[in-house]
C-alpha cells in the first residue's frame, strides 16, 4: 500500500467484505462453504469480487480547508473503505459496483483537536459527519447516506487515536483511546496483567469508541457482557464542546451523561477516550459441553443457570439446527456450550453445582472431559476442545465465509434481539415460523432458521436467529438483494411485533430505525432530539441515525431506504 492508495496506518482492508486484503480462505473452508451452499441444491453462478478500478466513484463535492488538508484523503480506496459497513446488503452492494454515496472526504484526525477542527469546519460548510471505529457495523451506522440537504459528507476515521493512555492499577482501569481496534488495546493491556475481556465476534476490527457508541455485547454469556458494564467515564467532543463524564465507580445523581453517550451511534458527538474498568486475566478456566434431547429442556436449564447466581462466562446454548450448523449436534439435540473463568479461585465448586442443575433438566455431559477441563494445566487446552472447541473456531471464521456466499448468490444474515423467559417460548416459535414462512415465499424454498443464546440475563435471553437462502442462481445479485430487503423488514418486524428488542446488542444505524421508533417512547426520542438540538445545533453528526436532526427529515435511508 502506497501513501498515494491511503492515509491509513494499517494494513490494506478487503474494501468490500470481511478481512485483510491478502487473506485468503483456506481450500478446506472454501470448500466447506461451497458445500454449504450447494446443500440447496441446483447450480449457483459466482459473482467475481470487485476491483477498486470497478468503481467509478462520484467525485467530491467538497474540499478541506488548507490547516485539515493533511489529515484528508479523497483516494478511491479510503472512500471505498468508508462508503459501507458490514452487513449482507453492505457486501451485496460492494458486489454489484453500487456505491451511489460515497463519502466525498475521510479525515484521519491524529489528535482530539483535530477532530474538533473537522467538526467546527463541518458544522460552519453543512457537512454531514459520519464517526468511523472499525467500520463493522451492521446496520448502516457507517454509510454516509444522509439525503440531499448537506453540501457533503466526511467520514471520520478515528484509528489514529489507538492508545492505552493511562493505566490506574488501584482501581484497576485504564484510559483508552477510541480508535483502538481490539487486538490493539489488549496488546497494550496484556503487559499488565490485564484485559479489558470485551470480545465481540467482530473484535479483529471494531474499536473501543464504536463498541461505546454502539452498546456492543461481547463473548461474555453473563453479568459481564455489554460495554456500558465497563465504561467508567467517556471524553466526547461535540460541535458544541468537549462532553468529558467524572470518574467513578458508581453514582446515584442524577441521569447518568455517560448513559447518553453510550449507544448514541455517532449522533451526538464524536467519542475520543473512556476510562475502562478492566479486568485480570484469568488464570482459572473451565468448561463443558451439554447435550439435551429437547429445546424445552435446554431452555429450563439455561434458565436455571442464569437464575443461579453462578454466571457462567460461557453460556451458548444452540438449538438444534444451529448445533447441526455448526457440526456438533445431530439435528435433534440442542446443546449447551458452559464455561466458568477466574483470575483468583479454582472453578471446581462453580462447575459442580452448574452441572448438577443441568442434569436436573435432562441434560448429558462427559464427565471426565468437564474434570480435566478443572486442572489449571490441561484447562487452557482443553478449553478448545469437544465442542467448546468447535463451535469457537467456527464462530471466529464465520465472518470469513460469507463473501464467497454472497458471490454464490447465496443471502446468508443474522438478527438478534432480547426477550424475558416468560415470552420467550411464543417468540422462539414465531420467529422459526413466519422467518421460515417468509423466506417460502420470498425465495421459494425451504430454510432451517437456526438460534443460539449469545447472552443470558436472570430475566431473559438473548437469542441470536441465522439463516442462509437461495437470493439467485443466475448471478443476479440485485434480484438477491431485493430479497434481502424483503427479508429484512419481514423479520425486523416479526421481532418487534412478538415483544423483543429490535435489537440486542447490533445498533440501530440506518437499518433498524423503523423497530427502534416502535419501541422507544416518542417522548424520549423528542428528549433526545433536544439533547442532540444542544450538542449539534446544526445537525451534522451521523444524521439519519438513530434520530433525525431538527428540522431535517432523513428518515429511514441505507440498505432500506
Ligand atoms: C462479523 C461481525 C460480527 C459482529 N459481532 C458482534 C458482536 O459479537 N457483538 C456486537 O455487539 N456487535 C457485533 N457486530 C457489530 C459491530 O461489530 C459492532 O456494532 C461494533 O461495536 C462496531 O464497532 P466499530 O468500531 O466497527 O464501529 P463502526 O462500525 O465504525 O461504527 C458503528 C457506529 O458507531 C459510531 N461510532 C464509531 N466510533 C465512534 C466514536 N469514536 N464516537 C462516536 N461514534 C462512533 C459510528 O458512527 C456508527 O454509527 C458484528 C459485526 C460483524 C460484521
Amino acid at each position: 500500500m502506497t501513501q498515494s492508495d491511503t492515509l491509513s496506518h494499517r494494513g490494506k482492508l478487503r474494501f468490500y467484505g470481511w478481512g485483510y486484503a491478502d487473506e485468503h480462505l483456506s481450500a478446506d473452508e472454501e470448500a466447506r462453504v461451497r458445500a454449504a451452499a450447494g446443500r440447496f441444491g441446483g447450480d449457483l453462478v459466482e459473482v467475481t469480487a470487485p476491483r477498486e478500478s470497478d468503481f467509478d466513484l462520484r467525485a467530491p463535492r467538497i474540499a478541506p480547508p488548507a490547516a485539515l488538508a493533511s489529515i484528508v484523503s479523497a483516494t478511491p480506496y479510503d472512500r471505498l473503505v468508508h462508503s459501507l459497513g458490514k452487513s449482507f446488503a453492505d457486501v451485496a452492494r460492494m458486489f454489484l459496483r453500487d456505491v451511489p454515496q460515497p463519502p466525498d472526504l475521510v479525515a484521519f484526525p491524529r489528535t482530539e483537536s483535530d477532530v474538533a477542527a473537522v467538526l467546527d469546519w463541518a458544522s460552519g460548510a453543512n457537512i454531514a459527519v459520519i464517526p468511523f471505529g472499525g467500520g463493522s457495523s451492521v446496520c448502516g451506522g457507517v454509510e454516509p447516506d444522509v439525503g440531499d440537504s448537506y453540501a457533503g459528507t466526511v467520514s471520520l476515521d478515528l484509528q489514529y487515536l489507538n492508545g492505552v493512555v493511562e493505566i490506574d492499577r488501584a482501581s484497576r482501569a485504564a484510559r483508552i483511546q477510541a480508535g483502538a481496534l481490539g487486538p490493539e488495546l489488549e496488546a497494550q493491556l496484556k503487559p499488565h496483567g490485564l484485559t479489558l475481556r470485551h470480545f465481540p465476534q467482530s473484535l479483529q476490527f471494531s474499536t473501543l469508541g464504536g463498541w461505546i457508541a454502539t452498546r456492543s455485547g461481547g463473548h461474555y454469556a453473563s453479568l459481564y457482557t455489554h460495554i456500558d458494564d465497563f465504561v467508567e467515564s467517556t471524553r466526547t467532543v461535540t460541535p458544541a464542546g468537549i462532553l468529558e463524564t467524572r470518574r467513578l465507580p458508581g453514582s446515584g445523581a442524577g441521569p447518568s451523561p455517560d448513559r447518553m453517550i453510550v449507544g448514541s451511534e455517532g449522533s451526538l458527538g464524536v467519542i475520543v477516550e473512556a476510562w475502562m474498568r478492566l479486568q485480570d486475566r484469568p488464570t482459572f478456566q473451565a468448561s463443558a459441553s451439554i447435550a439435551f434431547p429437547s429445546m424445552a429442556k435446554a431452555v429450563a436449564a439455561v434458565r436455571a443457570l442464569s437464575q443461579s447466581g453462578l454466571f457462567p462466562t460461557n453460556c451458548r446454548l444452540l438449538d438444534p439446527v444451529e448445533a447441526r450448523n455448526n457440526g456438533v449436534g445431530d439435528g435433534v439435540s440442542a446443546i449447551l456450550v458452559l464455561g466458568f473463568e477466574s483470575a483468583d479461585h479454582p472453578l471446581d465448586a462453580w462447575m459442580h453445582r452448574a452441572l448438577e442443575l443441568v442434569a436436573d433438566h435432562g441434560g448429558l455431559y462427559d464427565v471426565e472431559a468437564a474434570r480435566r477441563s478443572l486442572a489449571p494445566r490441561e484447562g487452557a487446552a482443553e478449553h478448545r476442545q469437544g465442542a467448546a472447541g468447535q463451535w469457537r473456531n467456527a464462530f471466529i471464521r464465520m465472518p470469513y465465509y460469507r463473501d464467497l456466499m454472497v458471490a454464490l448468490g447465496m443471502i446468508t444474515d443474522t438478527f438478534e434481539t432480547a426477550i424475558t423467559w416468560d415470552r420467550f417460548e411464543t417468540l422462539y416459535e414465531g420467529v422459526r415460523e413466519r422467518t421460515a414462512a417468509v423466506i417460502r415465499e420470498v425465495c421459494g424454498h425451504e430454510a432451517g432458521v437456526a438460534c443460539r443464546f449469545t447472552h443470558v440475563y436472570p430475566d431473559g435471553p438473548a437469542p441470536y436467529f441465522s439463516y442462509s437462502a437461495v437470493g439467485t442462481r443466475t448471478g443476479d445479485l440485485a434480484d438477491s438483494l431485493a430479497k434481502w430487503r424483503e427479508i429484512k423488514a419481514a423479520t425486523n418486524e416479526i421481532v418487534v411485533a412478538l415483544g423483543g428488542t429490535i435489537t440486542h446488542h447490533h445498533a440501530v444505524g440506518r437499518d433498524h430505525r423503523g423497530g427502534y421508533e416502535r419501541q422507544s417512547p416518542p417522548l424520549f426520542r423528542a428528549a433526545l432530539a433536544g439533547a442532540k438540538a444542544v450538542l449539534d445545533p446544526a445537525g451534522v453528526l451521523n444524521p439519519g441515525v438513530l434520530i433525525d436532526p431538527a428540522d431535517r427529515p432523513i428518515g429511514v435511508r441505507g440498505a432500506l431506504g
